[in-house]
C-alpha cells in the first residue's frame, strides 16, 4: 500500500482540505496512474454535502473526483492495454462485477454491483469505501481505464470522463440527429458539453439557460438559438417543436414549462439530479403523447467511442483550471451557476501540500 496526498471533507458542513489516504498496490489487473487533471463535477458538491441521502448516503471522509486524466505509472502482470508512460482516463466507474445481463451488454453503469470512483464499498478494502481523483494517484482495474486521445489538451479532456459521457450516451440513444430540434437546459458542465455534441450531430440546437449572459458563449459553443427560459414569452415561441431535450439543472426547477415544447412523442431525458423531487403534471405528458425519462453516465466502451470521436472531431471542455487550494470557492461558484463551463484540478498544485 502507499500514502497518496489527497483533498478530502470530514463532513456534509466542512470545506474540503489537504489529507493523506493510502491507495492500494496493483494487483495483476491493476493500472496505477499519476493524476494530471480532476473535473469538478456537480455531483462532487451533492456528495460532499450528502444532498442524495435518500439515495445514496455518504460516507465520510470523502474524496470526490471522477473526471480523471493521467499518466500510467504501474502496470500488473495480466494488464494487456496499458503500459507504464500511456495517457489515460478515468471515469465515474472503476469495477462492477462483470457477469450480470448489464456488464455483458456494455452497461456497467447499471449493474447492481457497480463500485464507483468514489463513495462506494472498496471490494479490496483498502479504505471503507473508494476515494476519488482530487488525488495524486488511483490504482483502476484495467477494464475501467479508457485511453485518451493524444491529439487534445488534456485539462479540457478530463471532464469528458462525466460530463462528456453523460450527455453523448443519451443523445446517441434517442438519435439525435441531422433535420432534429434538440433542447439543452443549463450552460454548465454537463450543458455545455451536450451543445457539443447536439452540434456536432447535426442537430438544430437549442440552449435554454437563466442566464442571459451566457447567450454569446452559447452560440459560439455551437448552439443555434438561445432562449432565456425565465422569459415566457421567448419560451412560448418554441411550443410544440421539439424532438428532444436533455435536462442539465443541477436544482429544482418546473420541468412542466419544458414537457410543454416537445412535439408529438418528443422526449426529455433528466441527466440533473437535483436533491428535491420534480414535480411533474400529468397533462403535461398527456398531451403529445411526450415522455420524461433518465440516464446515468455511459458504459465503458461507449464512454471509449465518445473519446474516440471527440479526438476525430477536436471536441473538449471549455475549462477554467485552478489550482486545488481553490476548490471550495470553486464550490460556491458552481451553486451561483459562475462557471466557464467546467472547474479542472491542476493537480500539480497538491504536491506543494
Ligand atoms: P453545473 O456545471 O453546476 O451546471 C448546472 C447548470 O444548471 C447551471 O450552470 C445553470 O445553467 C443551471 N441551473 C443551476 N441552478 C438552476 C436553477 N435553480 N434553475 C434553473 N437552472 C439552474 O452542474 P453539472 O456538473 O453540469 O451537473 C448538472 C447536474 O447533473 C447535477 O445535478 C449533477 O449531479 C448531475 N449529473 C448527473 C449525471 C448523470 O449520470 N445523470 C452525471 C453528472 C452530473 P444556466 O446558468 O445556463 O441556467
Ligand atoms: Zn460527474
Amino acid at each position: 500500500m502507499s500514502n497518496t496526498k489527497a483533498y478530502a471533507a470530514a463532513s456534509p458542513t466542512s470545506p474540503l482540505a489537504s489529507t493523506t489516504i493510502t491507495r492500494r498496490d496493483p494487483t495483476e489487473h491493476d493500472v496505477q496512474i499519476d493524476i494530471l487533471f480532476c473535473g469538478i463535477c456537480h455531483s462532487d458538491v451533492h456528495s460532499v454535502r450528502d444532498e442524495w441521502s435518500d439515495f445514496m448516503s455518504t460516507t465520510y471522509p470523502i474524496v470526490p473526483g471522477h473526471e480523471i486524466v493521467g499518466r500510467v505509472t504501474e502496470v500488473g502482470s495480466a494488464v494487456t492495454q496499458y503500459k507504464p508512460g500511456d495517457l489515460v482516463g478515468v471515469g465515474c466507474m472503476v469495477d462492477s462485477d462483470g457477469i450480470c445481463p448489464h456488464c455483458k451488454a456494455g452497461l456497467e453503469q447499471f449493474c447492481q454491483n457497480v463500485i464507483f470512483t468514489y463513495n462506494s464499498p472498496d471490494k479490496h478494502k483498502t479504505a471503507p469505501v473508494t476515494y476519488g481523483g482530487y488525488s495524486d494517484s488511483v490504482v483502476v482495474d484495467e477494464r475501467f481505464v479508457l485511453r485518451v486521445p493524444t491529439n487534445l489538451e488534456l485539462a479540457g479532456v478530463a471532464p469528458l470522463l462525466c460530463a462528456g459521457i453523460t450527455t453523448y450516451s443519451p443523445m446517441r440513444h434517442h438519435g439525435v440527429r441531422e433535420g432534429q430540434k434538440v433542447g439543452v437546459i443549463g450552460l454548465g458542465g454537463l450543458g455545455h458539453m451536450g451543445v457539443k455534441f447536439a452540434h456536432a450531430f447535426g442537430a438544430h440546437t437549442v440552449v435554454f439557460t437563466t442566464s442571459p449572459d451566457k447567450t454569446e458563449d452559447a452560440l459560439r459553443l455551437g448552439a443555434d438559438e438561445v432562449v432565456v427560459s425565465r422569459n415566457a414569452d421567448e419560451m412560448q415561441k418554441h411550443a410544440g417543436s421539439f424532438d428532444f431535450i436533455l435536462d442539465t439543472v443541477s436544482a429544482k426547477h418546473d420541468i412542466n414549462v419544458y414537457l410543454n415544447l416537445l412535439r408529438l412523442d418528443g422526449n426529455i431525458t433528466l441527466v440533473g439530479a437535483p436533491e428535491k423531487p420534480l414535480d411533474v403534471a400529468a397533462f403535461s405528458l398527456l398531451m403529445g403523447r411526450r415522455s420524461l425519462s433518465g440516464s446515468m453516465i455511459g458504459g465503458i466502451s461507449e464512454t471509449q467511442e465518445m473519446l474516440d470521436f471527440c479526438g476525430e472531431h477536436n471536441i473538449t471542455a471549455d475549462v477554467e483550471v485552478i489550482p486545488i487550494q481553490k476548490v471550495n470557492e470553486a464550490y460556491d461558484r458552481l451553486l451561483k451557476a459562475d462557471v466557464k463551463y467546467r472547474f479542472v484540478i491542476d493537480m500539480a498544485s497538491l504536491k506543494s501540500e
